[in-house]
């Protein structure tokens, strides 16, 4: 895959890139080395100090920074604006509270002096180079839920951005420059994915993280147990909406629009697959499928614009086809489910229903804005179909009875249980998976975490 900005909205090829050359990497690696040396010895208020001017900075660059990724990914503008927010505030909150969060701790008294100790404690100390392997749906977002938490611990970034936002991918450099962290603190890798194995394999990088697809997890994954490196993996997802009869059905109907078309459908913790329980189905299916089709869907640059085109020609085929295999097999499709004439990779909102198990939709991610409906008999059915799928990201519960919360916080395989809401990260809560979604946590103390060296400290 060549490195280019293509607008999804035409088609058209505005810039190219060419990737760099093994001396290049050879220096940006060597200059990561070198500056984790005396970076991982800063202080945490000087980290601060950096981290929230380049909060202040992206602040500014709002409006620029929100068009280069509405033409790199297609994504409405004001929800590209609404991601430069998110990320300036991620970054002010990891300036704040990154040094309490790697505080020293200290053990229980009683087990200090069990050990032999007079003194202990656990000291969180940085792991060095991490490369971060980032996908372009959310291509400010990925990269500074990562980058803010691993700068404020002390690490430095080498990032392998999706080669379809290398525009983005250099404005994130830039931008830490610009905001006083010295260049080898945040550097960009402009490479193709091809590039990823060998830099992965070398003594420099210590650790990685990716979030993208299973594909390229498990690439990145057996090359960095080959090299007994840790990883964060933040995989695809297939979350459940689950509808039972106490919810607000207009309430749970309109974000399940929301939830399942932002960022044109093409978001890991949308919510994919609508499980209704019978004696509200037919109410709720008719508010859902009357939002999707209200939806306007159009230029990805114009204010009042729900609905963009998807990332590349490829993920258009990529979700039709799973469109037509439900529609061969007897699914009954609501909505949509036409691409519409024209350039641009557009795909409307869809709505299928009747799905079954055979159904290569059941089981595959839908990355576009198409919903799957079932139908449930009861709660046990609803658990049983929310947990039918290979995936454990996030999930959404709609109810206001106290034991069917209980039962789907006890039950559900996912890395989150939203009740009577949408999954939306935040910098305080952690984020992750099970299932085929990914292991390890991103953002909170247990994101910050993942890449420290947890060194136990004795004193006899
Ligand atoms: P992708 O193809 O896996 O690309 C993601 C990144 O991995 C890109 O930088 C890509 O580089 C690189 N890559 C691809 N194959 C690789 C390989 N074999 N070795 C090393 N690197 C490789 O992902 P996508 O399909 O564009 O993105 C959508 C997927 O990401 C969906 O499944 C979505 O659910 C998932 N996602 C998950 C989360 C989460 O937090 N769990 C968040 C967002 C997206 P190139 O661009 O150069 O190929």
């Amino acid at each position: 895959m060549s490195i280019a900005t293509v607008n999804p909205a035409t088609g058209e090829t505005l810039r190219t890139f060419e990737a760099m050359d093994g001396e290049e990497i050879e220096r940006r690696l060597q200059l990561a080395e070198a500056t984790f040396r005396t970076y991982r010895t800063t202080s945490f208020a000087e980290r601060a100090q950096r981290m929230r001017r380049a909060a202040g900075l992206l602040d500014d660059d709002q409006q620029e920074i929100a068009r280069t990724i509405t033409c790199e990914m297609g994504k409405p503008i004001a929800q590209a604006r609404a991601e430069a927010a998110k990320c300036a505030k991620a970054m002010r909150w990891y300036a704040e509270h990154a040094e309490e969060l790697l505080a020293d701790e200290e053990p229980a008294a009683a087990d200090v002096k069990d050990s032999g100790a007079v003194r202990a404690l656990v000291r969180y100390r940085p792991l060095g180079p991490v490369l971060a392997v980032m996908p372009w749906n959310f291509p400010l977002w990925q990269v500074v839920r990562f980058a803010a938490p691993a700068l404020m611990a002390g690490n430095v970034g080498l990032l392998k951005h999706a080669s379809n936002v290398p525009q983005t991918a250099l404005y994130l450099e830039d931008l830490f420059h610009r905001a006083g962290f010295a260049e080898g603190c945040f550097q960009t890798l402009l490479i193709g994915s091809d590039a990823v194995d060998e830099i992965l394999r070398d003594e420099r990088v210590r650790a990685a993280t990716l979030t993208g697809s299973e594909p390229a997890g498990r690439a990145v994954a057996s090359t960095a147990g080959e090299m007994v490196k840790k990883t964060v993996l933040e995989l695809g997802g297939s979350d459940p909406f689950v509808v039972m009869p106490s919810a607000d059905l207009d309430r749970a109907a309109r974000v399940a629009v929301t939830a399942r078309v932002q960022n044109n459908g093409q978001s890991c913790i949308a919510a994919k697959r609508f499980i209704v329980h019978t004696d509200v189905y037919d109410a709720f299916t008719e508010r859902f499928v009357a939002g999707m089709r209200a939806l306007r869907m159009g230029d990805p640059m114009e204010e009042d614009t729900d609905v963009g085109p998807l990332s590349s020609e490829r993920a258009r085929a990529d979700l039709e086809e799973l469109v037509d295999d439900a529609r061969r097999s007897g699914a009954q499709v609501l909505c949509g489910g036409e691409r519409p004439e024209g350039p641009g990779w557009y795909y409307p909102p869809t709505v299928i229903a009747g799905v079954t198990r055979e159904m290569r939709i059941h089981r595959e991610e839908a990355f576009g804005p198409v919903a799957t409906l079932y139908r449930a008999r009861d709660l046990d059915e609803a658990v049983l179909l929310a947990d039918d799928t290979p995936f454990g990201l996030s999930s959404n519960v709609w109810t206001r009875d106290e034991e069917e919360i209980d039962r789907f916080v006890r039950d559900l395989e996912a890395g989150g249980v939203y009740v009577n809401g949408m999954t939306a990260s935040h910098p305080a809560f952690p984020f992750g998976g099970v299932k085929r979604s990914g292991y390890g946590r991103e953002l909170s103390g247990h994101g910050i975490r993942e890449f420290c060296n947890i060194t136990t400290v004795w004193h006899g």
